[in-house]
């Protein structure tokens, strides 16, 4: 396990092996509401303002669980204490973001579609619109995911970068004789930095380079999958 904002009043991390993220999760579910996001590659970031399913839009109470799905969706934010936020990880990028003046926490999953789709920058800007965050104020954690060591992509993801952010040149990695590699965990940071975050801590740990501590659907096709979680801890 590996613990994220220690020294803020959070519960917050990500497994690691051998724990199996999803079963991490059901047994969150033993002692607190848990939001599980449906991961849909995209930047779309839903405000959680109540644990009622019936009175909060996006939810539907899962028959056979008790989890609170939220569904077309790659990131959260809640001010709620007491209440978790998910998302499962296979080397796709963790974003965790903490207000510690509004009392805000929110949570992203950033795989290459939704970097792209800068997911990232949505995140500030839904803690800024539900919450009055100011980004200056918050405190960021990217990572552990797939780092440019190996997130090697065709050159059409490769440009799909260079021709949405005029700096992700600098993120992404062309070789006389390779397939170029993407810096997904950069590009992210750059897209906080840009929302005016500054606190930004970024994992050096790769997913796909550590077999002994991560899964990793690149490496080595795992289908169990890390989870990220955060957890506004009550009074
Ligand atoms: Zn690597």
């Amino acid at each position: 396990m590996i613990r994220i904002f220690e020294d803020l009043p959070v519960d917050a991390g990500f497994t690691c092996k051998p724990a199996d993220g999803k079963v991490y999760r059901a047994d969150l579910l033993k002692k607190a509401p848990v939001v599980r996001l449906s991961l849909v590659h995209g930047a779309s970031v839903a405000v959680i303002r109540s644990i009622d399913p019936a009175g909060a839009p996006g939810f539907r109470a899962d028959m056979d669980e008790d989890f609170l799905d939220v569904y077309d969706a790659d990131g959260a934010v809640t001010d709620l204490p007491g209440v978790y936020l998910t998302t499962t990880h296979g080397d796709c990028v963790p974003i965790w973001v903490c207000d510690p003046v509004k009392g805000a926490v929110g949570l992203a999953h950033a795989g290459w579609r939704g970097t792209l789709a800068g997911i990232a920058g949505s995140l500030v800007r839904t803690m800024a619109a539900a919450y009055g965050s100011d980004p200056a104020d918050l405190r960021a954690v990217i990572g552990p995911g797939i780092g440019a060591c190996c997130f090697e992509v065709g050159p059409d993801v490769a440009e799909a970068f260079t021709d949405r952010f005029y700096w992700a040149e600098d993120y992404v990695y062309a070789y006389p004789d390779a397939r170029p590699h993407v810096d997904l965990k950069g590009i992210n940071a750059e897209l906080l930095a840009l929302e005016g975050v500054s606190g930004i801590e970024i994992s050096p740990r790769c997913t796909c380079c550590e077999p002994e501590r991560f899964w990793s659907h690149r490496r080595s096709g795992d289908k169990t999958r890390m989870l990220a979680f955060i957890e506004k801890r009550k009074e």
